[in-house]
């Protein structure tokens, strides 16, 4: 369901206060944009008549003045370790994907941010269609509502900007749905269990140090020199490493807040010794940590994940240098969960 296509603003397109400022010019108490926010955010309510305490006049101009859209998933995968991958249509062959992470700690949800993606990493099917729109702040809170209203027993304690598309390229609505997302009246979701992930887009992460949020960045590096980086990721070339990393350190210094650095190891690309005491001396000093990836594999890409013992060789390397590191572990694997796999396969199909 695309809120887009609506010509009326969706309910879920409004932060708070422009609730507050909306009931105040329309001449309506204050408190019941407080009710209005918790039936959409905290209770369930996916349509209007669902807000049993709110007045039925009232009801019936909120249906004048807003569309209230939500999702339902058009495919829902399973893995056998957990990880569920719910795909959800957002427009005419249009698809994101979003996937629940449960650990024996934590559920992270990870959600989508764009229709496609712009910039083209080798290792990853996001942009493999290319790229179609950003997500609207509806649809971005749409994929959380969904797993929140619809998933019995998913909990979700924290929400990852991992999915299809870079966040940081819809920064306006990603911003604003994270307020909601944070916010006590919203889905009361800690900052510091919501993640942004970029592939390093530098002016965004410099105005995002100014957002006073202590939410979590993570930047994919995925290569310690500018050649194999800007090989695997061709928004190097635009911002480069040194520049990034510079930028990393005045986002830290400026937010006291640790980065975390991802490294997706690749086979004869980017998981050698040499590559590992380089990546060492890039980020010594910083406050950080790295999350080695030993990647799902992408059948339409050429690239092929380092295996675990090379995974362990590279970290201990690291880990001699100093360096706090960690190896992740690839998740739902049989359900294709590396981001935009789904949706390529899908999207393939019916063109
Ligand atoms: S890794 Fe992120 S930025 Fe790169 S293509 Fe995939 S979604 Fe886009």
């Amino acid at each position: 369901m695309n809120s887009q296509r609506n010509l009326k603003p969706d309910i879920k397109a409004s932060s708070l206060e422009e609730f507050l400022n909306y009931f105040s010019d329309q001449g309506l108490k204050s408190f019941h944009a407080k009710q209005l926010f918790k039936w959409i955010y905290q209770k369930g309510a996916e349509y209007f008549e669902d807000m049993t305490d709110l007045s039925a006049d009232l009801r019936k101009k909120l249906k004048n003045d807003f569309a209230f859209s939500h999702f339902s998933p058009e495919k829902v995968l399973t893995s056998k370790d957990g990880t569920k991958k719910f795909l959800f249509a957002v427009g005419e062959n249009e698809y994101i994907e979003s996937v629940i992470i449960p650990s024996s700690k934590r559920t992270t949800l990870c959600i989508s941010s764009q229709v496609g993606c712009k910039f083209a990493c080798r290792f990853c099917a996001s942009g493999l269609n290319g790229f179609s729109r950003n997500l609207t702040t509806a649809e971005i809170l749409n994929q959380i509502l969904y797993i929140k209203n619809h998933e019995k027993g998913a909990m979700i304690t924290h929400v990852v900007f991992m999915g299809v598309g870079e966040p940081m390229d819809n920064y306006d609505n990603v911003f604003k749905s994270i307020r909601i997302i944070n916010s006590s009246s919203g889905l009361n979701i800690a900052a510091r269990r919501i993640t942004v992930s970029t592939c390093g887009l530098i002016p965004q992460i410099r105005a995002m140090a100014k957002e006073g949020l202590q939410i979590e960045l993570a930047v994919s590096l995925h290569a310690a020199n500018n050649t194999t980086r800007s090989q695997l990721m061709p928004v190097n070339r635009k911002d480069p490493l040194d520049k990034l990393l510079a930028t990393c350190k005045s986002y830290s210094k400026a937010t006291k807040r640790q980065i975390t650095f991802e490294y997706v190891l690749i086979k004869g690309v980017n998981d050698s010794q040499e590559d590992a005491r380089q990546l060492a001396r890039q980020v010594k000093g910083m406050l950080c940590k790295i999350n080695l990836i030993t990647c799902n594999q992408v059948k339409a890409l050429a690239c092929c994940s380092a295996d675990r013992q090379q995974a362990v060789k590279f970290q201990n390397i690291l880990l001699q240098k100093g360096i706090l590191v960690t190896i992740r572990a690839p998740r739902g694997e049989d359900i294709a969960a590396a981001c935009g796999q789904l949706r390529y396969s899908l999207s393939k199909k019916k063109r």
